[in-house]
């Protein structure tokens, strides 16, 4: 794990700095970079030009820590109007969204994971009258167990609802193995929390040993692997995988955030492997922006440089 990810983490909780930042127009170079817009519109346009490109998309509405129920229906009614637009643009075939079960209510303290999930079947009836799929998000490593429950419980009236599984937890291989069954989605991604020595692991090495063992578990197995990376290793890995178990094109995905290795991705598409970009969008870019920015502290100067510019 990056040496600087910790302090810019800690950095992004500092009301200062937020309000700084906040104050930066979402038009600014640097986060349209990573966000296409706060609206359904700036999302649906930006879903247009990748389809245009031959690669599919994940739309997420940014709604994390919902603090009450309301601010959930809003998230819930944000979902529903980007499904209804990709519909009626005739995008639903090309693209899905994935939802947070903390934005639509888990976290709430009176019956959270029960709204969450009334909030997640709402979400799963629109996108499939919509002609398209959901796939829950994973959060940190206290929700894991709601988030697989709740999947579960959503996949008996829609099976086709997808999970993430992150590379970084101790349990994901044996969870890999529970969920590579038929008609299973899965996206397996490394993990962007700060988790304890308990639960993950620690060293960037090992997280990408982990990577590579759930991948041949999801690639043998009998499910849609996602394969969620930027990681050229990860993605040579795992089409050598693809390749020896016989896999065919198609029959899984790569997956990669907007505006991370944007050529990569139409170079994949090129070649032949479906390749879905998961496009955040919304009011709430600022926690986002900052985990994608402790990531790659390389991002910092530029970031520091377009503040200033804007001041
Ligand atoms: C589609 C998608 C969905 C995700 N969903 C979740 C989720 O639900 N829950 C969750 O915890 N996490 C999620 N993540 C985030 C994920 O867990 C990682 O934090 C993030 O993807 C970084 O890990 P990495 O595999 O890309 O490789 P890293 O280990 O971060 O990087 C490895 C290599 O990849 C290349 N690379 C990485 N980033 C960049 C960049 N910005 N520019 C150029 N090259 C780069 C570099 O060569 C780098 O050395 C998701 C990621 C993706 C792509």
């Amino acid at each position: 794990m990056s040496l600087l990810r910790q302090p810019i983490l800690l950095l992004a909780r500092s009301e200062a700095v937020k309000k700084l930042v906040s104050t930066m127009p979402v038009s600014s170079g640097i986060v349209t970079s990573y966000v296409p817009g706060e609206g359904t519109e700036a999302a649906v346009e930006a879903t247009a030009r990748l389809v245009d490109d031959g690669l599919t998309v994940t739309l997420d509405y940014l709604g994390e820590d919902t603090l009450d129920a309301a601010q959930a229906d809003a998230t819930v009614a944000a979902y529903l109007d980007v499904l209804q637009a990709l519909s009626s643009r005739g995008l639903a075939r090309n693209a899905e969204v994935s939802v947070k079960l903390s934005a639509i209510g888990q976290a709430l303290p009176d019956g959270g994971h029960k709204i969450a999930l009334d909030n997640a079947r709402t979400i799963c009836r629109a996108a499939r009258n919509a002609g398209t799929t959901v796939t829950l998000d994973m959060e940190d490593h206290t929700t894991t167990d709601s988030t697989l429950q709740i999947l579960a419980e959503l996949r008996r009236d829609f099976p086709e609802t997808g999970a993430v599984l992150q590379a970084y937890l101790h349990r994901t291989e044996d969870d890999c193995r529970r969920l590579a069954h038929e008609g299973s989605r899965v996206r397996l991604c490394k993990g962007a929390y700060n988790e304890p020595e308990s639960v993950a692991f620690q060293d960037k090495l090992d997280v990408d040993k982990s990577y590579v063992r759930c991948m041949k578990v999801l690639l043998q197995g009998d499910g849609y692997p996602m394969l969620a990376t930027h990681d050229p290793r990860m993605i040579a890995i795992g089409r050598s995988i693809a390749s020896d178990t016989g896999r065919a094109r198609g029959s899984y995905e790569f997956q990669m955030l907007y505006g991370i290795r944007p050529e990569e991705q139409k170079r994949l598409a090129g070649e032949g492997e479906s390749m879905r970009v998961y496009i955040p969008y919304g009011l709430e870019w600022y926690g986002y922006l900052m985990r994608r920015l402790a990531e790659r502290p390389q991002n910092l100067s530029f970031f520091v440089k377009s503040l200033i510019s804007k001041k």
